[in-house]
């Protein structure tokens, strides 16, 4: 139960962002959804892509679905550019790389230290493509491509003055975006057991065992960012 309720914490956090965003920007929003939503029904799957790593793909992970994979990753992306915007990457660390991370982090501790706040405002993402599937030993490697919108500024802190940037006209960029899964990959009703000690785990809280202190990783479990290259 308890790891079920920590995904349902998750799921409801990550809702509260995007709302958060979408909030934010209610007056672009109904055309944009729009376009977020074509953008994850049709097939977009790249013809070259071998067939055969793709199969062998969901041999290995019956779980997975193009459609359904696309939509995280889009999700992943607002998640990761709003927690730069509000400056606590917290929520999104779980499913960064330590690279990616640190990145992140870095212009947020950069922000920080200016005093300044970066928005992007009326965030937008669309068009998100698989543009390449890799069978590595040990893990599959999947590199997306998404096509983002964004006001693209910056303000001061606390005055919320504007400092530099544009507030008018969106920036449009091709961002691509390499995830990868570990093959054998646990469940996730292994989850609920630590991988240090064995005890079950409350990952309701923290997502760290109360016993060993042994920090739940997502690597383990799912896909993760490795790169983001924006
Ligand atoms: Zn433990």
């Amino acid at each position: 139960m308890g790891f079920n309720n920590f995904l349902n914490n998750l799921r409801r956090a990550a809702e509260a962002m995007e709302k958060a965003v979408i909030d934010d920007n209610t007056n672009n929003q109904n055309h944009e959804n729009n376009t977020y939503n074509n953008a994850n029904i049709k097939n977009t799957t790249n013809n070259q892509i071998s067939k055969n790593i793709l199969e062998k793909l969901v041999a290995e992970d019956k779980d997975f679905a193009e459609a359904k994979f696309r939509a995280k990753v889009d999700n992943m992306f607002i998640q990761t550019y709003t927690g730069v915007m509000k400056q606590d990457l917290s929520k999104v660390e779980h499913f960064l790389s330590k690279e990616m991370f640190e990145k992140y982090s870095k212009k947020v501790e950069n922000l920080k230290s200016k005093n300044q706040l970066q928005i992007y405002d009326e965030l937008n993402v669309s068009d998100t493509n698989i543009i390449n599937i890799e069978e590595l030993e040990d893990r599959f490697v999947i590199k997306v491509s998404l096509l983002t919108k964004y006001l693209d500024y910056i303000l001061t802190k606390d005055t919320k003055k504007y400092v530099s940037g544009d507030r008018d006209v969106r920036v449009e960029k091709r961002v691509r975006i390499t995830l990868s899964k570990i093959k054998n990959a646990k469940s996730m009703e292994e989850a609920r057991k630590c991988d240090g000690c064995g005890a079950n785990m409350d990952l309701n809280k923290t997502g760290v065992c109360e016993y060993c202190g042994t920090v739940f990783e997502l690597k383990n479990y799912d896909w993760v960012i490795d790169n983001i290259e924006d």
